[in-house]
């Protein structure tokens, strides 16, 4: 089956790098524009968003920061006119040892959920509001097995701001489907990124693939086209669910 997203617009948040990139490079390839969203990294977007072609084009905000949310909407809406995909994949893994200094751990916890789900939140939220005026639109957010698995002790913030992910994700689903809104969420296992090295230099490459029933680790590329998949329309009905990628480690 061919999906064709040619006139789609898709914004896909941390798409600089990792799974967004990845998830860039798979919808720019089906015929979508896509608004490739960086924090940091605006030199990578924009010359991803060159080497894709088709429209896309960078913007940069930085997530930690709950104001910068609604500007990167409406930037991307002002350029692109409609926008029918949210992809929330932009998140960050920062470990911090329960028996440090508290204030280092919430400082790691408050930077955690303001990236993984204040910042998710509100994009949601922008991304509703835009869909109920132009009749629809759907909303993938990438969540992660440690949801459902939990976490190292050191990122149990990680675990517990993607476990907001998943509720978040359903109560749009239930919300929002009568007026067209559908909302997916996408939960990795490892995947080889630079999210996943910083995890691998402490843990360990072993402790990384130990579990999974697959002989190789996921790649990037593993994860990008179920991304196309869901954004495509051919899975509306699966709305709320979450589909795990995870190389066979948590099945559940
Ligand atoms: P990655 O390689 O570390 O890339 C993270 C992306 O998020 C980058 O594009 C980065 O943008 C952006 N980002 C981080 N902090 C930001 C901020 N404050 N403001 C704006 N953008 C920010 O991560 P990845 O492995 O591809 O992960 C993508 C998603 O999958 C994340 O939600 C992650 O939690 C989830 N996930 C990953 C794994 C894994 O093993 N890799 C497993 C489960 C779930 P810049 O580079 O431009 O700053």
């Amino acid at each position: 089956m061919h999906i064709d997203l040619t006139s789609k617009t898709v914004l896909v948040t941390g798409g600089s790098r990792g799974i967004g990139a990845a998830s860039v490079r798979a919808f720019a390839a089906s015929g979508a524009q896509v608004a490739v969203h960086c924090g940091r990294n605006l030199e990578a977007a924009k010359a991803l968003a060159a080497e894709v072609g088709g429209g896309a084009e960078a913007f940069r905000a930085d997530l930690a920061d709950p104001a910068a949310c609604r500007p990167l909407w409406e930037a991307v809406a002002a350029r692109f006119g409609r926008i029918d995909v949210l992809v929330n994949n932009a998140g960050v893994a920062t470990g911090a040892p329960l028996d440090g200094d508290e204030a280092v751990w919430l400082e790691s916890w408050t930077r955690t959920m303001a990236v993984n789900l204040t910042a998710l939140g509100l994009l949601c939220r922008e991304a509703i509001g835009h869909f109920q005026a132009h009749g629809g639109g759907r909303i993938i957010n990438i969540s992660s097995r440690a949801a459902f698995r939990g976490d190292a002790p050191d990122y149990m913030a990680y675990a517990a701001s993607k476990g907001g992910v998943v509720a978040l994700t359903r109560s749009i689903a239930r919300g929002f489907g009568k007026q067209g809104i559908v909302a997916f969420d996408v939960a990795p296992g490892f995947t080889r990124t630079e999210m996943a090295q910083d995890f691998i230099d402490q843990y360990g490459e072993a402790y990384a693939s130990s579990d999974i029933a697959l002989s190789r680790l996921t790649e990037p590329r593993d994860i990008a086209p179920m991304l196309v998949f869901l954004a495509s329309g051919l899975a509306d009905h699966a709305t709320g669910t979450t589909i795990d990628l995870n190389a066979g480690s948590y099945v559940h």
